[in-house]
């Protein structure tokens, strides 16, 4: 499936302000929201796809990655379950309170704010998101990973399930709200009397209030803890790209949604190997004699070792191609950068006697005296056309 370019889906610039963006979101989320539109699938499928595409445009880290590397930079590519598109209605509306002012939203749309759970269970607030680094080596980086880290974080409390209280007697329908997590209150203005809807102060929103604390982890429904979380990190990534785990950063208090895990993508340098993009770049030394008689010779790859044929006479400065032994494209796996072999002829530095006396033969020798090609390509040149 493909999917459509997120400043489409908004009906903006690429240049856009950010206010822009939280205006053109606010009308394409009003004119497809479920509560206008129910049991219209079309309309929610754009409900959703709006939500995304604001989820990542309102970001200043996540819209540079997607400016930068398209979906694939927010969403991760085929193997992980990484990202966008997978909000579920709940994320959705808990993000309306910042664009809309929860006020003015409750009033449109009858009570879809936020910290309400599947059903319309009030809960508590998400959880925040997290963020690691993960280093990969080149061959990793070609072939895709899976890592299992352990990420120190809030877990759900497994004495109260999360709820926050000792037993289940403890929990009570909020008095103040009847469990609605709302208040209406009535205003006199100078137009007439209005009405408008408050998340309720007794308990925040969440429709019930708690007689006995959990003991565990003192009401909050989570504690302090350590998951161990497996990373599958598709073919492709690059230094600088963020994959996000959805759900998988701090649990929320007393069964609010979770935050997401962020995975920040870093390369681990290689000894013989230069990324460039797709293309990788070895520099290859080779001995006079070599480059003379020519040889076949191993190069390291990402990919384990390659044999070349090092042609007699190459010149030094040669650029030798080794075709899809490059990176994958995070987008498409098919496609693939190439190896670049840059020769380069050694010059011995230290002769003894005998080495001494063959060289100075060779210097007189009318073979020896350069003779470059008039049609050979400068070395300007030739890098211009392998990089460019
Ligand atoms: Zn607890
Ligand atoms: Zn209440």
């Amino acid at each position: 499936m493909t999917k459509r370019d997120y400043y489409e889906i908004l009906g903006v610039a690429k240049n856009a302000t950010a206010d822009e963006i939280k205006k053109a979101y606010r009308k394409v989320a009003m004119q497809y929201h479920p509560d206008r539109n129910p049991g219209d699938k079309v309309s929610e499928e754009k409900f959703k796809e709006a939500a995304e595409a604001y989820e990542v445009l309102s970001d200043q880290d996540k819209r540079a990655q997607y400016d930068r590397f398209g979906h694939a930079g927010v969403a991760g590519g085929a193997r992980g379950g990484y990202g966008g598109g997978n909000m579920n209605m709940d994320d959705i509306f808990s993000q309306f309170g910042d664009i809309f002012g929860e006020d003015i939203f409750e009033n449109f749309f009858g009570g879809q704010g936020r910290g309400r759970g599947q059903g319309g269970r009030p809960r508590g607030a998400r959880g925040s998101n997290l963020r690691i680094k993960i280093k990969l080596t080149y061959e990793e980086i070609a072939k895709g990973a899976t890592k299992t880290v352990k990420v120190k974080k809030y877990i759900t409390c497994n004495t109260c399930n999360g709820n926050g209280a000792k037993d289940k007697n403890s929990v009570q329908t909020c008095g103040t709200c009847g469990g609605s997590g709302q208040v209406r209150k009535v205003t006199n203005t100078f137009l007439g009397q209005m009405q408008t809807v408050t998340t309720c102060p007794t308990c925040s929103g969440e429709g019930t209030t708690i007689t006995h604390k959990c003991g565990t982890c003192k009401g909050e429904g989570r504690v302090y803890g350590e998951e161990t979380v497996t990373l599958d990190i598709p073919a492709g990534v690059q230094e600088g790209m963020q994959l996000n785990l959805g759900g998988k950063g701090n649990a929320g208090e007393r069964g609010g949604s979770p935050g997401d895990l962020i995975i920040l993508i870093e390369e681990e340098p290689n000894e013989y190997l230069q990324r460039d993009g797709l293309n990788v770049v070895y520099d290859l030394h080779i001995s006079i004699p070599d480059a003379v008689f020519g040889t076949n010779i191993e190069v390291p790859t990402i990919d384990g070792k390659a044999k070349i044929k090092i042609p007699t006479g190459t010149q030094s400065g040669k650029i030798f191609r080794l075709k899809g032994k490059g990176f994958p494209s995070i987008n498409n796996n098919y496609e693939k950068g190439d190896q670049l072999i840059h020769v380069n002829v050694w010059t011995p530095q230290h002769l003894n006697a005998d080495e001494k006396a063959m060289i100075e033969k060779l210097q007189s020798s009318p073979n020896f005296v350069p003779k470059p090609e008039k049609n050979e390509k400068s070395f300007f040149e030739k890098v211009k056309e392998m990089f460019g």
